[in-house]
């Protein structure tokens, strides 16, 4: 593109040439042709002061009368708009990754090849303890840790490190690297405490169920060895059979326990109208009577049901919990000893279902512990009585689902006292029933 278009060329030529012919018959060519500049001059000045106005705002619509200025105006204020387009775009990008990351509840940092922060999200403020400052910083220095920093750093093939938090004490956290563009990766990073709590926690239940099932299944595959190797006559073989019973029931008794907890765990908590209002003192004459062979002559039950409020329930359920915390108070307690079972009206305050003994009791070590499942204050005793250590996890599932807690009081060598609160919405006057 040249300055000036052949047009302007010509045209300057010819007002030179005609200033010489005027000015060469007057006998002053020079001035002639001074006079013919000094016009050319002041016209391209004017041309010159638009320019600068315009460059100011270079957006405008350019409007020369030099040709050349003209032109590379009009490509420099396309180039611009462009440029503006492009920037425009980046932003819209930006703006839009910062809103899903935003979203994110884990942690994302963009970083460059080298591991450096380029932009993070609100929740790596969290989680990470990122602040502005940080832009620019090595985010594997920060992270304090030999994982993070060879993830970081590419030198492993691993897209994933899984390390301890260096800010909570007991956080385990989880990066993970994503390419999203040739010089950026994406760092994703969130808390898999409670994901890792859950994974040795289903590794817990399988070990504990496989070890609660091989005794009773060894005891079974011995008997059943003795029974098929040796000549037997009918006295004895019918004695051993008998002897299979009791791991027999061992093993049923743990799957029905299995089935009850799982059941329990796994039903969406009752909607009003799956409940029931139970009649609590009946409830408590039927437990009693299923258990009469456990507790023998052996135990007193003692009956205090002074309330007659009905508790709105499943009464299915309700039953597998005083059950079980009956059965429980005459396992663990001494031949003779008593059992009371109460259900008192609190007033305002709902009712109370209750059950006392004065058994071994419970070291204050053991309390908080005692409704996870498989847990046992003594191992071996707990199966000897024929427990399946499952028993309290279904109460405190039961109780849950009715809006209550199980609590528990207990002194070792006294005896306990296992009991829990309903509101007084959850309880109905017996005649309206
Ligand atoms: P288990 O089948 O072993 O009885 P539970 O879940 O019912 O399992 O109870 C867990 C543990 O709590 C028992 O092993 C026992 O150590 C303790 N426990 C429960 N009830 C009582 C009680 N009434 N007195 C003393 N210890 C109890």
């Amino acid at each position: 593109m040249d300055l000036y278009s052949r047009k302007e060329l010509l045209a300057a030529a010819a007002l030179a040439l005609a200033a010489l012919a005027i000015g060469l018959p007057l006998g002053i060519p020079g001035w002639a042709l001074f006079a013919v500049a000094t016009v050319g001059l002041v016209y391209q000045h004017r041309d010159l002061r638009k320019f600068v106005r315009w460059a100011k705002n270079p957006l405008r619509r350019p409007k020369f009368a030099n040709e050349g200025l003209q032109q590379a105006s009009r490509s420099l204020r396309r180039s611009l708009k462009q440029a503006r387009r492009r920037t425009r775009e980046a932003l819209r990008q930006t703006s839009h990754f910062r809103g899903l990351t935003a979203a994110l509840p884990d942690a994302a940092i963009l970083v460059d090849p080298q591991g450096n922060i380029v932009n993070f999200n609100n929740a790596s403020v969290l989680l990470l303890h990122l602040n502005r400052e940080d832009t620019g910083n090595h985010l594997g220095t920060l992270l304090r840790h030999p994982e993070a920093i060879r993830l970081l750093e590419q030198q492993t093939p691993d897209a994933t490190a899984e390390f301890s938090s260096p800010f909570v004490e007991g956080q385990r956290l989880e990066l993970r690297r994503v390419p999203v563009a040739k010089d950026q990766d994406l760092i994703l990073a969130r808390d898999v405490t409670h994901l890792n709590r859950l994974l040795s926690m289903r590794q817990d239940f399988v070990a504990n169920v496989s070890h609660e099932l091989r005794t009773p299944l060894t005891i079974i595959v011995g008997y059943l060895e003795v029974i098929e190797d040796e000549e037997l006559d009918d006295a004895t073989l019918r004695q051993l059979v008998r002897k299979l019973a009791s791991p027999t029931h061992r093993m049923q008794t743990l799957v029905d326990d299995l089935l009850v907890l799982t059941r329990l765990e796994s039903s969406p908590t009752p909607e009003p109208s799956d409940l029931a209002a139970v009649d609590v003192k009946q409830l408590v004459d039927g437990v009693v009577e299923d258990l009469a062979g456990l507790a023998g002559k052996r135990h007193r039950i003692n009956q205090r049901m002074s309330c007659d409020l009905r508790l709105l329930g499943i009464e299915k359920e309700l039953h597998s919990a005083c059950s079980n915390l009956i059965a429980n108070a005459i396992k663990y307690s001494p031949q003779g000893g008593n059992v009371n079972v109460s259900w008192t009206d609190c007033g305002d305050n709902g009712a109370v279902l209750e059950v006392c003994d004065d058994g071994v009791g419970i070291a204050p070590e053991h309390l908080s512990r005692l409704t996870e499942r498989f847990y046992r204050v003594d191992r071996a005793g707990g199966r000897v009585r024929g427990g399946t250590g499952l028993g309290l996890a279904i109460v405190k599932h039961v109780l849950m689902r009715h809006n209550s807690q199980l609590q528990i009081e207990s002194e070792v060598g006294k005896g306990s006292r296992f009991y829990c609160h309903f509101r007084p919405g959850q309880l109905q006057a017996q005649h309206s029933g």
